[in-house]
């Protein structure tokens, strides 16, 4: 049996970031669900399919074959072959990848491969559906949140900081919308899980978030 930790929560809560070093820590490998996610989304837009047209996408996201690699540590995310790590992290892919991951068959399909994964490997997953739906049997679970304003402004720091140009007060309200997207959705919306323990980042720093949940995996 593999050991499993489940990370669920907003956007812009530190999940990555905290997921990453977790793991580094715990010698267990990391898995970005979102990037997942991501990949799916930039293929709909490469291919010039609208991500509100339910049909299309439904349609076409068979073709895409996500698959996740580790290079020397680090994860490389595969769409058709092709490392797309450098083309995922941009706005327009995270809002395009909000409204097709509310599709069925777009859940279906990632979380089938998100599943497999966990059965084979130690690993820490971080998402919005994982403690409720991909890993229900989760070793640890964590449900991490900062508030709209802390997340947004992490978010634009990062972008900043990779150089690209963005507007705070937009990255904010598009970061709302999209929680409101994704705790809403019809199927496997983000949501605390019952038995998941909340953790709110909005005053910590990420190695206090770290030891706290380095702690619950020890208990
Ligand atoms: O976490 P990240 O911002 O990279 O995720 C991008 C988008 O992918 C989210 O806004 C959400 O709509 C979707 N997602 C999801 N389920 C997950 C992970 C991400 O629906 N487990």
């Amino acid at each position: 049996m593999s050991y499993n930790i489940a990370v669920d929560g907003p956007a812009g809560a530190g999940k990555s970031t905290i997921a990453r070093a977790v793991a580094k820590e715990l010698n267990i490998i990391y898995v970005d669900t979102g990037a997942m996610y991501r990949a799916m989304g930039l293929y709909m837009l490469r291919q010039g399919i609208n991500p509100e047209d339910e049909q299309g996408v439904t349609a076409h996201c068979e073709e895409a074959d996500i698959a996740l690699k580790y290079e020397d540590g680090v994860q490389v995310v595969c769409l058709n072959g092709e490392n797309v790590n450098d083309y995922i992290r941009t706005e327009e892919v995270g809002a395009a990848t909000s409204r097709i991951s509310v599709l069925p068959a777009v859940r279906r399909r990632v979380t089938a491969l998100q599943k497999e994964l966990a059965s084979k490997v130690d690993c820490i997953m971080d998402g919005r559906d994982i403690g409720t739906c991909v890993l229900p049997n989760a070793d640890v679970k964590i449900y991490l949140t900062a508030s709209s304003a802390v997340r947004a402004r992490r978010r634009y720091d990062e972008l900043t900081a990779r150089g690209q140009d963005c507007d705070l007060t937009r990255i904010q309200a598009d970061m709302e919308e999209r929680d409101y997207r994704d705790m809403h959705r019809e199927i496997s919306p983000l949501c605390q899980a019952e038995d998941a323990v909340l953790v709110d980042s909005s005053d910590l720093t990420p190695r206090q978030v770290i030891e706290k949940i380095l702690e619950l995996c020890k208990r």
